[in-house]
């Protein structure tokens, strides 16, 4: 079985020998003295955020991966953490932004690639409103921030795969809406 995190996951946390192999497509076992480790999914949330004339907030990646490219506000949810909880932290984070109400769309996995190891991800989406625009900023790891009219987004500009089919998906509904 092949894994892509399989050529850095060799020596076993527990008993520090190089008998860890792939196990499943999501963990690892130990040949030496059976310890396994997973690697699930991460929990993430991905927002849609319009404006009053229905452009999307969309934001430009500070740090790899993906560096300068388009993406969409969110991140991963931290442990004990709710996934409404953490979109809305997420949101506060980068932007300055306080989610007044969001509703789940859809959701598709992902990879993250960070550093060497390819983490499997579900990132979930939320279109959602806020408070106001007025405290708008870019920071943590958002560059620059832009409103931009659906219909003229070019997913080309995308570097994760998720946020370009999660507005394909959503411009999908608004059409028929
Ligand atoms: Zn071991």
């Amino acid at each position: 079985m092949n894994t892509p995190n399989q050529q850095f996951f060799i020596h076993c946390p527990r008993c520090g020998q190089a008998a860890l192999q792939p196990d499943t497509k999501k963990s690892f076992a130990c040949a030496a003295c059976q310890f396994v480790f997973y690697l699930n999914c991460a929990a993430a949330t991905v927002a849609l955020i319009l404006n009053e004339k229905n452009q999307l907030l969309v934001t430009r990646r500070k740090q790899d991966p993906f560096k300068g490219t388009l993406d969409l506000p969110g991140g991963f949810a931290e442990p004990g953490e709710g996934i409404e909880q953490s979109l809305i932290r997420e949101i506060k984070e980068e932007l300055d932004l306080e989610i007044i109400r969001l509703e789940y769309l859809c959701s598709f996995p992902n990879t993250y690639p960070y550093k060497s190891v390819i983490y499997p991800v579900t990132d979930m989406a939320f279109v959602c409103q806020v408070k106001t625009f007025d405290t708008i900023k870019a920071r943590d790891d958002i560059d620059k921030f832009y409103f931009v009219d659906l219909a003229c987004l070019d997913t080309a500009l995308f570097g994760l795969s998720s946020p370009k089919k999660i507005i394909e998906h959503y411009r999908g509904i608004s059409t028929l809406i």
